[in-house]
C-alpha cells in the first residue's frame, strides 16, 4: 500500500471535460513545486460528458490521482463531502473548484498558514467577477446570513480552503444530509483564518451552478444555521395582535365619541388581524419544537474538544496520553 500523503486536494467535477486538461496541467505544476506529498481526489459528480472517463484514465496512469465516480449528480456540496470522506492525507485537505477560479497555487500559502498553527485556512474573495445583479445578490445574501445565523460566518467566503485532518474528521462525522460546508466548517471551530485572493474567471465552459442549485445552497445556508425564520413568525404574530388591539381601542373611541363607524366592519377587521396573529404564534410554537427535533436528528456533536490535560499530561479527548 502507498504511504499516505501529507495533503489531499479534493476537486468536484461536473461536466468539465473542456477544462480537464488545463486543470491537470496546472495541478501537476503545483504538485511538483511543493516540498510535501500530495494526492488529488477527483470526484466526478455524475457528469454526462467524458469527464468520468478522463478521470479514470488519469488515475490509472498516475498514482498521485485518486478517482471517485459518483453514481449520479448529487450536487457540489455532496461531491465535496464524498471527496473529503475519501481523502487519505495525514496533515490537511484542500478543497478547490475544477474551473481554476480558485488558484491551486494558493496551496503553498494555505499550507504555510496551516503550519503556523491554524486548523482552517480559507480564501476570502477580494473581488467577485460576474454580472452586477449576481454580485449584489451575493453581497446581500452573505450579510443577511451573517446577521441572522447562529454561527460566525466570515463574509465573502466560499468552500475554497485548507483544513487540518482533525477538522476533516469532524466534518466526516457530521451526518447531516443538506450540507452547507462553509457553514459546517465554521461551526466546527478551532483556529481559523482567511487569506484574501483575486477570484478568477472560469477558464472554460459555463457555470455548472444553475440558479436553482444556487438557490438551494443559499436556502440551506439559512435553514441549517438559523432559527430566525421561526422567531420572525413569532414576532409577526405578536405585532399583529398588538396592532389589532390598538385598532380596536381606536375604533371603540371613535364609535362612542364620533360615531360614524359602520356596524360589523370593525369586528371583522379586528377578528381577522387578531386571529392571524394567534395563528402565527401557534405556528411558531410548533416551529420551536420542530427546531428542537431538527437539532436532535441532525446529530451534530454537542461539543468538540480542542485539547485536554489530565493528571499533568497532555492527552487526547478520551484521556489517552500522547
Ligand atoms: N459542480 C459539481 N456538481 C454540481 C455543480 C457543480 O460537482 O452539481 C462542481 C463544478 O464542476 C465545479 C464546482 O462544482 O468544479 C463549482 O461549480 P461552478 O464553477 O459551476 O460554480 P460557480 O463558480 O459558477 O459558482
Ligand atoms: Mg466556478
Amino acid at each position: 500500500m502507498k504511504a499516505r500523503p501529507n495533503v489531499s486536494i479534493v476537486i468536484p467535477l461536473y461536466n468539465e471535460e473542456q477544462l480537464f486538461e488545463l486543470l491537470i496541467a496546472k495541478l501537476n505544476e503545483v504538485l511538483s513545486s511543493v516540498p510535501f506529498s500530495v494526492e488529488v481526489v477527483l470526484v466526478d459528480d455524475g457528469s454526462d460528458d467524458n469527464t468520468p472517463h478522463l478521470i479514470e484514465q488519469l488515475a490509472l496512469s498516475n498514482n498521485a490521482y485518486q478517482a471517485l465516480i459518483l453514481s449520479k449528480n448529487h450536487g457540489h456540496q455532496i461531491a465535496i463531502s464524498a471527496g473529503l470522506a475519501h481523502a487519505s492525507a495525514t496533515e490537511a485537505v484542500m478543497v478547490i473548484d475544477a474551473d481554476l477560479q480558485d488558484p491551486p497555487e494558493m496551496l503553498r500559502d494555505f499550507y504555510e498558514k496551516f503550519k503556523s498553527g491554524y486548523d482552517v485556512v480559507y480564501g476570502i474573495r477580494k473581488s467577485r467577477k460576474g454580472s452586477p445583479l449576481m454580485k449584489i445578490l451575493y453581497w446581500i445574501y452573505y450579510r443577511v446570513l451573517d446577521s441572522i445565523s447562529n454561527i460566525k460566518l466570515p463574509l465573502d467566503v466560499g468552500d475554497f480552503c485548507l483544513m487540518s485532518r482533525k477538522v476533516v474528521d469532524q466534518l466526516n462525522n457530521m451526518p447531516e444530509q443538506s450540507r452547507f460546508i462553509r457553514g459546517m466548517r465554521s461551526w466546527i471551530g478551532f483556529k481559523q483564518v482567511g487569506i484574501e485572493y483575486e477570484r478568477q474567471e472560469r477558464v472554460a465552459g459555463d457555470s455548472k451552478y444553475t440558479f436553482k442549485k444556487l438557490f438551494i445552497l443559499a436556502y440551506n445556508g439559512i435553514f441549517n444555521f438559523s432559527d430566525y425564520p421561526i422567531k420572525l413568525m413569532m414576532k409577526l404574530g405578536l405585532t399583529s395582535i398588538v396592532v389589532s388591539l390598538a385598532y380596536l381601542i381606536f375604533v371603540l373611541i371613535k364609535k362612542y365619541f364620533v360615531g360614524d363607524v359602520p356596524t360589523g366592519f370593525t369586528a371583522m377587521i379586528f377578528a381577522i388581524v387578531l386571529f392571524s396573529g394567534v395563528q402565527l404564534i401557534s405556528l411558531s410554537i410548533i416551529g420551536e419544537y420542530m427546531i428542537r427535533i431538527y437539532k436532535e436528528v441532525r446529530n451534530r456533536p454537542m461539543f468538540i474538544v480542542q485539547s485536554r490535560i489530565l493528571e499533568g499530561e497532555r492527552c487526547d479527548e478520551n484521556g489517552i496520553k500522547e
